[in-house]
């Protein structure tokens, strides 16, 4: 299926590996121009030399002046930004009782601001055309708190109350604001992790973000996509 992006531009962050990586390999096969972003420059420039036009911005996307640093990166080399993929390194284990104040505004200020910040910084120009995709890579546990994750399930369900929020005052401008909630991916963070069981493939995840960014998808709004082979187990 043809996703009507040719020619779009994308922002996509924490793209040098795994889901981010996936994602903007599936928008580039679209004929999406590409703003990478990771902290590993070279890594990033090996992913541009495999697409047809990408620029690469290396730099900490938790940095408060990045987000807008890649936005404005866009707008310089193709003058438009259409789509933003927000998406950031996942915050270490930690039980609820055991995450100190440090460490909860760091994941909050990573896996939560730093994507409101892109989205914050883009939106502003989507609005001018009346066409965008906001799009963030959260998890599963949107919908199912996972043990021992505390500051991901905080800082995560934070971004999903933010996107529906966001949605709802972007829907009459042409701009859909959705979450991507991942579960068991093969990335490298999952094999350091050691976690084993049956996990999904980054290509396919990837290939269900740009259909969350696709021409089709624009009554698609405010929705946390589940993407997790059916591990999550509630009703909602
Ligand atoms: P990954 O394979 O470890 O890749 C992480 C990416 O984030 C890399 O490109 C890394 O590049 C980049 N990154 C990390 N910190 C960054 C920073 N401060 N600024 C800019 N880029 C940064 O991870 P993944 O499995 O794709 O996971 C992506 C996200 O999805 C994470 O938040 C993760 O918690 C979440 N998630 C993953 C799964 C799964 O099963 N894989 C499931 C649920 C949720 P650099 O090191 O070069 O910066």
């Amino acid at each position: 299926m043809d996703l009507g992006l040719m020619g779009r531009v994308a922002v996509v962050t924490a793209a040098s590996k795994g889901l981010g990586r996936a994602t903007a390999l599936a928008l580039a096969a679209e004929g999406v121009r590409v703003v990478l972003n990771a902290r590993n420059a070279a890594a990033l420039d090996e992913l541009a030399g495999t697409l047809p036009d990408a620029v690469v911005v290396a730099g900490d996307i938790t940095d408060p002046l990045v987000p807008g640093q890649l936005v404005d990166a866009a707008l310089k080399r193709w003058g438009q930004v259409d789509i933003v993929v927000g998406n950031a390194g996942g915050p270490p284990t930690g039980s609820a009782l055991d995450v100190d104040d440090e460490q909860i505004l760091a994941a909050m200020n990573a896996n939560l601001l730093a994507s409101v910040r892109l989205a914050r910084a883009a939106v502003p120009h989507m609005r001018e055309q009346r066409w965008g995709r906001v799009c963030f890579i959260a998890s599963a546990s949107v919908r199912q708190p996972i043990r021992d994750l505390a500051l991901s399930n905080m800082a995560r369900t934070a971004l999903w109350a933010w996107t529906k929020t966001a949605a709802q005052d972007l829907a009459e401008q042409g701009i859909t604001v959705n979450l991507a909630a991942p579960g068991l991916h093969a990335t490298d963070r999952l094999l350091e992790r050691g976690v084993t069981g049956r996990t999904g493939q980054p290509a396919d995840f990837g290939q269900v973000v740009a259909f969350l960014c696709s021409e089709q998808a624009r009554f698609i709004n405010g929705i946390a996509l589940g993407v997790d082979g059916g591990a999550v187990t509630g009703l909602l």
